[in-house]
């Protein structure tokens, strides 16, 4: 299941700016001047278990990802 992810969102409203996401995929996300957190093009280099692992370090739940069938994987 490396590839299986093929779509990340964050949403905006969710997101408090906690970075954890930043933490476990630095590679994958930014946190922008409002300090909500913008996924980077990186993210595509990555496993889907560091993706998820990211995902699930959310406090808030608010990163979205994504099969190539736009079906949510997670949360
Ligand atoms: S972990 Fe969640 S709340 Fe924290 S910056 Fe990332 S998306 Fe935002």
């Amino acid at each position: 299941m490396a590839t299986r992810i093929k779509k990340i969102e964050v949403d905006r409203e969710l997101c408090i700016g906690a970075a954890t996401c930043i933490g476990v995929a630095p590679e994958a996300y930014e946190l922008d001047e409002e300090n909500i957190a913008i996924v980077q093009e990186e993210w595509k280099e990555l496993d889907d278990d560091v993706l998820i692992a990211s995902a699930e370090s959310c406090p808030t739940n608010a990163i979205f990802l994504y099969d190539e069938n736009d079906n949510q994987i997670y949360p």
